[in-house]
């Protein structure tokens, strides 16, 4: 499912409430440094026709007028969530959208709060992390607590480092969210195999965020086989976690 506006919505999320979208990728073109096996934007190859990112002015004009018209309109929004088609982090005006955004957040819808889904690999910027620091959900992905299960599932297209990755995530001092998705795929890969389900709860126990939001496959992914973890099942597959005080959520 590709997003072609810079703006969209609101469409309403499971999460999320009434929920308006900013993409900040190119309109007709995934573009995320990661290709994981069950994006919903598909796959980076087959979307990379167009690379032409939004300005940081064009965002913020999309944006005012998007909120503008609904106010007009009596309609509410629950949040303004980064998402879209690939990972917003790259854009390389990232920092000065998220403050334009806030800004106008607190003019029109005040109680709204900002998300940001991010896979987590530019938190060596430090001007990056500033930025997710002043939102308020900044969702961060890790979505397995090896190498070679990242190397599988996300296929990063760079040298991915998962303990620089969480070095760069404590500096969040646990004030973040860590999403993970769960799946299993007819080739073996299977998310709750007790010992990587164990090390991936060492993860989260060693990074403390303020909340884990843990994900079955729900939209057509662009590799075939995987099959969904029932949501019922993660409940019972994170149960320790809450048991130690841990705040998770299934969906
Ligand atoms: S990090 Fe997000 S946008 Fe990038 S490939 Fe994975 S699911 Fe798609």
């Amino acid at each position: 499912m590709m997003r072609e506006d810079t703006v969209f919505g609101p469409i309403r999320s499971r999460r999320l409430g009434a929920s308006l979208g900013i993409n900040l990728l190119p309109r007709r073109g995934k573009l995320c440094n990661f290709d994981c096996i069950y994006c919903e934007c598909g796959w980076n190859k087959d979307g990379r026709d167009d690379k032409t990112l939004p300005t940081a002015l064009e965002v913020r004009r999309a944006l005012e007028d998007k909120l503008a018209g609904l106010m007009l309109e009596g309609r509410h929004i629950d949040s303004i969530t980064f998402s879209g088609d690939g990972e917003p982090t790259l854009h390389p005006d990232f920092p000065q959208i998220v403050a334009d955004t806030l800004l106008l957040r607190d003019g029109f819808f005040p109680d709204a709060k900002v998300s940001v889904l991010t896979n987590a690999t530019r938190l060596g910027d430090d001007a990056v992390v500033e930025a997710l620091l002043k939102v308020d959900n900044p969702i961060l992905k890790i979505d397995a607590a090896s190498l070679e299960d990242i190397r599988r599932i996300n296929r990063p297209a760079f040298p991915y480092d998962l303990e620089t990755v969480k070095e760069n995530i404590r500096r969040f001092d646990g004030r973040f969210i860590l999403q993970t998705m769960f799946l299993r795929t007819e080739d073996g890969y299977d998310a709750a195999q007790p010992g990587r389900l164990a090390a991936w709860m060492d993860l989260v126990r060693a990074l403390r965020p303020r909340s884990v939001q843990c994900y079955s496959l729900d939209r057509p992914a662009p590799q075939a086989g995987l099959v969904k973890i029932p949501v019922e099942e993660l409940r019972k597959l994170v149960r320790p976690l809450v048991e130690e005080g841990f705040s998770v959520d299934c969906y």
